[in-house]
């Protein structure tokens, strides 16, 4: 257990709550559940506390010894049944980045031994298959024999001019394999010079962050800055938000290449004429994905790229770009407490259905992932797609 976990600036930040609570109005926990101990409000207050009775001129001041035992249990559960959705931090009006903070909280809760059992499970996956699904890292490539004309060299070359980055849910998870697929095959279209990294990719890093585990993390991005440079790409793609938010945020490849997200990177295809679209009638909304929308600030590059697709009308959610809600499956929620991730997501298909979209768009393997298993479960008359299969299929071939 210790202060050291935490930056003197968040320290600081969390001295500046007023105890306005606008952050729990906006958090998709708490309006799941009613439940206002989910809310950052609450966890910040408990904190202050927490840190208080760890520096000695407070404890001796107050008399606090800090949390029990099942104080802790308590607190922990709350910081871990949050999806780092980073809604509470975009309308904090003291500026306290909260995001962070909850990383930081989580941190601290892994040393100090009180966190969920499926943390080790996240652990031993990474540590050992270098995936977060456990899975051996050589089927990385598996989903390439979905593809409809795929080299011999299964798209993992010596050198290209782009690395696309996979990430774990798009190469194993068989629902979100197709976006993947989908993006090759326009790569193929637009002949794009890209490659793989196979069996050398590792996981990107992010679920050990949300895992509490912040010091394993450097292994990870060593091991894949090496592999990209190896093979002397000008640019990274990335169809996950969250691993290109991870590498924005951590990676040193600033000097050495560029990195996009795929809805940037096929806007570029578009405005070459590298991509020739049929007509596809349809209704659709767009999802924004918390990494790519509120994280990256790429609200735009998306609504463009549907709305080159002709035919296609796009009604926008009630709550849109920075403001729109979490699908629940961020921040290991689902592994950690699937039933609470279904209930986020239950709120999120409402908002979704009340615009009469025929289809909800996404830019993210994991809200697809998340609505369509609850639009599946729950047999919602809804089409749910990834931008880039919904993409791929408007193109003439
Ligand atoms: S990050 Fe999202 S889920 Fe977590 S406390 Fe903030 S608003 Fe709630
Ligand atoms: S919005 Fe910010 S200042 Fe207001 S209660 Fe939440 S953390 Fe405190």
């Amino acid at each position: 257990m210790s202060n050291s976990d935490y930056s003197s600036r968040r320290i600081l930040e969390i001295e500046a709550c007023t105890n306005c609570r606008i952050c729990a109005e906006v958090c998709p926990a708490v309006q799941a559940t009613g439940d206002g101990k989910l809310s950052g409000v609450y966890r910040v207050s408990q904190l202050k506390n927490i840190l208080r009775s760890r520096t000695a001129f407070w404890s001796k001041l107050f008399r606090y010894k800090g949390p029990t035992a099942s104080e802790w249990k308590d607190f922990s559960q709350t910081v871990f049944s949050c999806t780092l959705c980073g809604a509470c931090q975009e309308v904090c009006p003291s500026g306290i980045h909260l995001k962070e903070l909850w990383l930081e909280v989580r941190q601290d809760l892994k040393r100090s031994l009180y966190y969920p059992e499926k943390i080790d499970t996240i652990q031993e996956n990474l540590d050992e298959s270098h995936n977060v699904f456990g899975e051996d890292n050589e089927e990385r490539v598996d989903w390439v024999e979905e593809c409809r004309d795929p080299p011999d060299s299964g798209f993992c070359q010596d050198t290209a001019d782009i690395v696309y980055f996979t990430g774990c849910v798009s190469s194993f998870y068989p629902l979100a394999q197709q976006i993947p697929v989908a993006l090759a095959e326009m790569f193929q279209i637009a002949d794009v010079n890209f490659t793989l990294l196979g069996q050398d990719e590792w996981c990107c890093g992010f679920p050990l962050l949300g895992a509490g585990l912040d010091a394993l993390v450097e292994d990870f991005i060593n091991h894949n800055m090496a592999m990209v440079e190896q093979k002397a790409a000008n640019t990274v793609v990335f169809s996950c938000p969250s691993c290109y938010r991870m590498w924005q945020e951590r990676y040193p490849y600033r000097g050495k290449f560029s990195i996009a997200h795929t809805t940037e990177f096929l806007l570029r295809l578009v405005r070459e004429n590298r991509l020739n679209f049929k007509g596809s009638p349809m209704k659709v909304t767009y999802h924004d994905p918390c990494d790519l929308g509120r994280g990256a600030r790429e609200f735009e590059n998306a609504r463009l790229l549907i709305q080159s697709v002709p035919e296609v009308e796009l009604i926008e959610l009630e709550n849109n770009r920075e403001n729109c809600r979490c699908c629940g499956g961020g921040g290991n929620l689902e592994m950690i407490d699937a039933a609470l991730s279904a209930k986020i997501t239950e709120r999120k298909i409402k908002e979704i259905l009340a615009t009469g979209a025929q289809a909800v768009i996404t830019s993210c393997q994991q809200c697809v992932r998340t609505i369509t298993t609850w639009v599946r479960r729950n047999e919602v008359p809804i089409q749910v797609f990834d931008i880039t299969r919904f993409i791929r299929r408007a193109l003439q071939r």
